[in-house]
């Protein structure tokens, strides 16, 4: 049996399986990535307890499989469900159940049924080795889709982009410059490093490139942050000194991009409905040396627009909770495809609130709508449903001339929407719509002649620089 990431007979370090099943259970929940949840679980060994969960994902389904044939959870009644997957893998794929723990007593009293269901499951798919059990996806067949390259945003409140590729240049990396087209970010591969094309302050490495040991990472210096999700705030583009509501705040990438924006001068209202993630952002913005933010635990449907708090804000960022669709190491839950149709309605009537809550703002200029789902009943139908009915002062701007994939070509308005996905844009799948108040006595569909200045420009050139571009006044 194969064994990744352990040496034979290393100790498995205390709570190692019950760290693993905390991180299986919060990818369930979509509280983050894989590597977010094993680097904030602190459990001693990261590595370590990265192999064991990615491992358990990649046997997942064979894991449900054996595990239902087997009754383990009927008769154990007390054994947590993400728990038993990770001992179950690695009793029978890993390197075998070491450690204590109550969990494994209960595991080991079904050994023998457990490996006679895998024998009977390898029989029956006419297989003789573990892996062939494996869908071709997890086992890394043909047809899978590209990898995403490890994207690094450099928090220029801490420092520059000159002073990372300086540094990553002193570690023995190469540095190949501005990527000119996606084959050159596609075909990154050892310690080469591109310059984004997009965002200037995005640099590429190839998709395996570990950095969360990094010492610039741990000082808050660079962010690990995919690319498509840095759209966003880049599209928001606020000047500095502005009001800003980020409405879905946690765990607060964009809040912190924000504020780099900013350079940490004006304020960011960040609300959340989660305690435990919105304490994640609490230390994450600490460490990226964010300070123009008021972090809030509240419902951002329980906001007034009409408080004088928020009298001068001009810009909202509302990048609701969603499918996850797009989500390229997301878990894939079984019962939810089941219940797709129900949920997405769910979910869409709640994206549908909160943009036309988010519209009321009475000084609001522009704001982002983002999710990181690739269905269009939570990205394209929102936003024109809920501009058609509340947000007539509104239209949607044309952004990011260069940016390949665009809104479903079914949908109206299509070119004014951003998508990406691993295959078209080497991220992972998202949506970015951007609307902005009309000028006075402007009405009717938008035309991009129409679009404000500022926005068009920033997606015209995003390379020129910054500062330039904001000496033009704003709509
Ligand atoms: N913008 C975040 C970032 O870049 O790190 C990710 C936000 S995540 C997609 C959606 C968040 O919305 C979740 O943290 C969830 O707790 C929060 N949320 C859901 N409903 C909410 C509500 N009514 N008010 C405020 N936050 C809410």
């Amino acid at each position: 049996m194969r064994e990744r990431g352990r040496k034979s007979g290393s100790a498995v370090g205390p709570g190692l399986y019950s760290a693993a099943a905390s991180v299986l259970a919060g990818l369930e929940r979509r509280e983050g990535a894989l590597k977010t949840l094993v680097y904030g679980s602190r459990f001693q060994n990261p590595r370590l307890l990265c192999a064991l969960v990615s491992e358990t994902l990649r046997y997942s389904p064979v894991l449900d499989s054996i595990l239902e044939a087997a009754g383990l959870l009927r008769a154990e009644k007390k054994l947590q469900p993400h728990l038993a997957k990770v001992l179950v893998y690695d009793l029978l794929f890993g390197k075998g159940l070491r450690g204590g723990g109550h969990g494994k007593v209960l595991v080991l009293k079904h050994r023998a049924r457990l490996q006679a269901e895998l024998a009977r499951l390898k029989v029956q798919k006419k297989v003789s080795h573990n892996e062939d059990l494996l869908p071709p996806m997890a086992a890394g067949g043909a047809g899978q889709a590209p990898r995403v390259p490890r994207y690094v945003r450099v928090n220029t409140l801490k420092t520059c982009v000159s002073d990372v590729v300086d540094y990553f240049k002193r570690q023995g990396y190469s540095y190949l410059g501005k990527a000119a087209s996606l084959e050159d970010v596609s075909s990154l591969s050892g310690k080469k490093f591109l310059l984004d094309p997009h965002l200037p302050e995005l640099l590429i490495f190839a998709p395996q490139t570990d950095l969360h040991e990094n010492q610039l990472y741990a000082a808050g210096h660079i962010i690990l942050q995919d690319k498509a999700s840095c759209l966003p705030a880049f599209l928001l583009n606020p000047l500095p000194g502005s009001h800003i509501i980020d409405a879905c705040a946690a765990p607060g990438n964009k809040t912190s991009q924000l504020a780099a924006i900013l350079k940490n001068k004006g304020q960011i209202f960040a609300f959340d409905l989660d305690a435990k993630r919105l304490a994640t952002m609490s230390t994450m913005l600490v460490r990226a040396g964010a300070t123009c933010y008021q972090l809030a635990h509240q419902d951002f449907l329980a906001t007034d627009p009409a408080d004088p708090k928020y009298s001068s804000v001009r810009y909202i960022l509302l990048d609701p909770s969603c499918s996850g669709s797009g989500m390229v190491s997301r878990v894939p839950v079984e019962e939810e495809n089941a219940n797709l149709p129900e949920r997405l309605q769910a979910l869409s009537r709640f994206q549908r609130k909160m943009l036309a809550h988010a519209l009321k703002f009475p000084a609001l200029q522009r704001l982002v709508y983002s999710t990181c789902s690739v269905h269009q009943e939570e990205n394209e139908d929102v936003v024109l449903d809920v501009l058609q009915q509340w947000g007539k002062e509104f239209r949607l701007a044309e952004v990011l001339p260069s940016w390949s994939q665009r809104g479903l070509a079914t949908c109206a308005k299509a070119k004014c929407f951003l998508r990406a996905s691993p295959k078209e844009t080497l991220t992972n799948g998202f949506f970015v719509a951007v609307l902005e108040r009309q000028p006075a006595g402007a009405s009717g569909p938008s035309s991009s002649q129409e679009f404000s200045q500022t926005v068009s420009e920033v997606g015209a050139d995003p390379c020129l620089p910054l500062k330039k571009k904001r000496k033009k006044p704003e709509t």
